[in-house]
């Protein structure tokens, strides 16, 4: 079987996408749709359903229907199925990454080697980490014990954004199922093709019907159907800081349970004591990769003065190497931007960045693309430097292939710096002194911290960021946590 049959693997015949509700493929009940473009080539090659509140509606129904055997079957037979959808996941690994790759825009190359492999760990990670999921006890002497149950939620929202489609909306519904939710997921609306193959997948692997319902559509009705939703018990969002602060109004009064994952503007710090071919190697990945719409992209790199020239550099000769072009070319580097709207947006930025006073070291404007990818949304990596620390470029998160070049001279003057902006999601520390390395990393506002790495991603760990950055922790036993309701018992002796 392939996954795309009829259409997508000639992908010549435009096809509209279908909501998966109740173990089923379904058209919106409105019979309204919405063109899905391809970034490489700024074609429409699909349409995606733009449900609004009535499909949610008969989601939610489903779910209900769904959540007493989905709740009480156990983990054990929930973990099973799970595996059964990380297999297929695995099965149809080409597939699945062709698919992100046209649809987002990314190089096929990254969708294989990141986006694919981590949406399958994700599955199958929370399919065997609920079997291990343990709640707590506490012994009052001579007098009682208490115990937490901790029992699923009910039904669940997870709302997800393009810029790791199938990695993000897994790594959301995964922890939702395996603690026995049922789940009313959306994909954003810009890159749903995965999410639908992955219905699929579900449907292959025989997931109870009902139990993960994806609704296809805009965030202003099928998105924000679901948070307001009397039925939807917690709402995990991840996606830009204007959204979260939307969805945090709607769903905070209805006391909702909520983890926002929001945007970031994240620290690069490069002491003059660091591995100089790691710091540059390893910046170039945090700034490009993926088209630097990686909300742990780091867009703000702060040099120290005396590496700085020499960093700087290495830097510029190692991007003008990357290959902007065609993502389905194995040797590309950084493919389009995800749409012509974001296109239009980062281009601004960059315009914005000129005006501030900034000197463009490199790119800089938009690329053209060649062949089929002529009117594609092409942009090359830019490099920034000269601008103030609270200028906009500096401040408002891009969320594009940019990046500013920054000097500074002391550890308190960088700390300072690092910690001038409203987001806290990570931060990334070149040093070889251990000592410093541990300090920074105490005194840093964000919730991650790499040094000498970045994106290294323990899936154990808590994930999530301060400040506007968000709100609650995903990964590991955090996710679990979040996505049940303790309850604690007390038994006197
Ligand atoms: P958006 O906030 O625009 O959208 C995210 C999701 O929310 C989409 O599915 C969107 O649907 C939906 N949505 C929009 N409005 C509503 C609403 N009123 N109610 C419910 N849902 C709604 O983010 P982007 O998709 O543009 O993603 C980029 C942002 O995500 C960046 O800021 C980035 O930093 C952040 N991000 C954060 C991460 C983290 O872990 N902290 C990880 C990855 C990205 P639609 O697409 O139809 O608008």
């Amino acid at each position: 079987m392939s996954l795309f049959s009829p259409y997508i693997c000639s992908m010549q015949v435009e096809q509209s996408l279908k909501n998966y509700i109740n173990g089923e493929l379904v058209e919106p009940l409105n019979g309204q749709y919405i063109d899905n473009v391809e970034p490489a080539t700024g074609k429409v090659y699909a349409h995606i359903p733009s449900s609004d509140a009535k499909d949610v509606e008969s989601a939610v129904q489903a779910a209900e229907q769904a959540f007493p055997l989905w709740s009480n079957v156990g983990v054990k037979a929930r973990s099973e199925v799970m595996l059964k959808i990380a297999a297929g996941i695995k099965k149809y690994q080409r597939e699945l990454a062709a698919a992100e790759s046209m649809d987002n825009g990314k190089p096929v190359a990254l969708a294989e080697l990141i986006d694919i492999p981590r949406a399958h760990d994700n599955i199958h990670f929370f399919a065997t980490a609920a079997e291990h999921f343990a709640s707590e006890s506490h012994h009052m002497e001579n007098l009682a014990i208490n115990y937490t149950l901790r029992r699923p939620i009910g039904i669940v929202g997870c709302i997800s954004p393009w810029n790791l489609p199938l990695y993000l909306f897994t790594w959301k519904i995964a922890p939702a199922l395996a603690a026995g939710n049922c789940v009313i997921a959306k994909p954003s609306e810009v890159t749903p093709l995965t999410a639908y193959l992955f219905s699929k997948i579900c449907i292959e692997a025989g997931l109870p019907k009902g139990v993960l319902n994806i609704v296809h559509g805009l965030g202003p009705s099928a998105g924000q159907a679901i948070v307001e939703h009397e039925k939807t018990k917690a709402i995990s969002f991840t996606g830009g800081t204007k959204t979260g602060e939307h969805i945090a109004r709607t769903a905070s009064p209805m006391f909702k349970k909520l983890s926002l994952e929001l945007g970031g503007k994240n620290p690069n710090i490069i002491f003059d004591d660091a591995d100089l071919a790691n710091a540059v190697a390893t910046s170039v990945k945090a700034s490009f990769s993926n088209q630097g719409q990686i909300c742990l992209c780091g867009s703000r790199i702060y040099i120290q003065e005396k590496l700085y020239h020499k960093f700087r550099d290495k830097f510029i000769a190692a991007v003008a190497k990357l290959k902007v072009g065609d993502p389905k070319e194995n040797d590309t580097n950084i493919g389009a931007v995800v749409s012509k709207e974001h296109f239009q947006k980062v281009l601004n930025h960059i315009e914005i960045a000129k005006d501030e006073g900034g000197q463009v070291l490199f790119g800089g404007q938009a690329v053209k693309g060649e062949g089929r990818c002529k009117d594609g949304y092409f942009i090359a990596p830019t490099v920034i430097e000269g601008l103030q620390p609270n200028c906009v470029t500096n401040q408002d998160e891009i969320f594009g292939p940019v990046v500013t070049l920054n000097k500074f001279k002391t550890e308190e003057e960088v700390l300072a710096l690092a910690n001038n902006t409203k987001y806290g999601l990570s931060a990334t520390i070149f040093t070889n002194d251990l000592k410093r390395a541990h300090r920074v990393a105490e005194n840093i506002d964000a919730g991650i911290v790499w040094v000498n790495t970045w994106l290294l991603r323990d899936l154990r760990t808590p994930f999530g960021g301060i400040k506007n950055s968000g709100v609650g922790r995903e990964g590991g036993f955090e996710a679990l946590r979040f996505f049940t309701e303790p309850k604690n018992v007390c038994i006197k002796y």
